[in-house]
């Protein structure tokens, strides 16, 4: 056995959006490293398993590392890992139809809410939320990123002006939030001690260690903005930089953009396609400005009428208005 495999490294990103019921920044921005076996400290420990079994284990091991476990094409949707449920939370998948419910057409796909499986929850399904096609959605939302590509000038301008916006220092000035709050906390704990060897009577006690616990609660809150707004700069940044590159290539291309280019720049602009139960909402990683923007940014209506259903999206604020009618078949 070896001590300190790990340690605390920078803080990578590892998924598109947060889980259900778990915030966007991490309450501690750290993540976890692999240290290098000179870098371990090695203990002697009686073996829990045989070495037979133990060569065995390596060999199946090391013959699934050759079989990869995953999709040898990667993805198979354009939206995967993108698509959320707005009526309770939790991701959808994509559900191919059977051959027999395909009934000899091309066999397609849908968006499903996994709140929607009863067997994920003990037979009680806990969403009634509608699945979406999956041909239809890709190809909305790819239409409204599209649009959003069309004017990358118009787009790097907005991006640029908002990052000249207030955010002056947010890693100083959140240092200085921290020292602020650990000050308090200490105070806090000095007028409980106080308190608790008779150096204050009640009267002086309460007043003041509610005054304290307000402005903790103050600076908490303070300090978690100012980190928000650092991920959402350096966020606008990344997109920046890409921006362009992506508008180039997919101009550049006469006919359409093959999947895998389409998937990339979806993937790195599109932060989730939330689908409720009459409507989708397109949430791009950076979101348009409060006093510009409003909240209707990338709607995209969907009338689940018969007969003339159709898909209407309005893009984003910034960008010119796209209005898109797909058919249903
Ligand atoms: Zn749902």
């Amino acid at each position: 056995a070896a001590f300190g495999k790990t340690r605390s490294g920078d803080l990578k990103p590892q998924r598109l959006r947060p889980q259900r019921g778990r915030p966007e920044q991490p309450r501690r921005p750290i993540s976890r490293v692999d240290t290098s076996s000179e870098d371990q400290i090695f203990i002697d420990v009686p073996a829990l398993v045989s070495e037979e079994l133990f060569g065995v284990v390596q060999t199946q091991l090391q013959e699934n590392r050759q079989r990869r476990r995953d999709r040898p094409g990667g993805g198979r949707y354009l939206l995967q890992g993108l698509v959320v449920c707005k009526r309770c939370g939790y991701g959808c998948y994509g559900k191919p139809v059977s051959r027999a419910s395909a009934k000899g057409k091309i066999p397609y796909a849908y968006y499903r809410c996994t709140g929607s499986d009863a067997y994920r929850f003990g037979g009680q399904r806990l969403c009634w939320n509608q699945q979406i096609r999956t041909d239809i959605l890709d190809a909305a939302v790819w239409e409204d990123v599209r649009q959003l590509l069309s004017e990358p000038e118009r787009v790097r301008t907005e991006y640029e002006r908002r990052l000249h916006g207030p955010a002056a220092g947010p890693d100083r000035e959140v240092k200085h939030l921290n020292k602020m709050i650990a000050n308090i906390k200490k105070m806090i704990s000095r007028l409980i001690d106080a308190y608790g060897d008779g150096l204050l009577d009640k009267s002086e006690f309460e007043p003041r260690i509610l005054a304290a616990r307000e402005r903790l609660a103050k600076l908490e809150g303070e300090c978690r903005q100012r980190l928000d707004e650092a991920a959402q700069e350096s966020e606008l940044r990344l997109v920046i930089g890409q921006l362009e590159e992506f508008a180039r290539r997919v101009s550049q291309e006469l006919q359409e953009p093959d999947w895998n280019t389409r998937r990339e720049v979806v993937r790195a602009l599109v932060k989730k396609v939330e689908i409720d139960e009459r409507e989708v909402r397109i949430v791009y990683r950076v979101s348009p400005s409060p006093f510009e923007g409003g909240p209707q940014q990338g709607y995209l209506q969907h009338c689940w009428g018969r007969g003339n259903d159709e898909v209407v999206i309005t893009g984003w604020p910034t960008i010119p208005l796209a209005v898109l009618n797909l058919k249903i078949s």
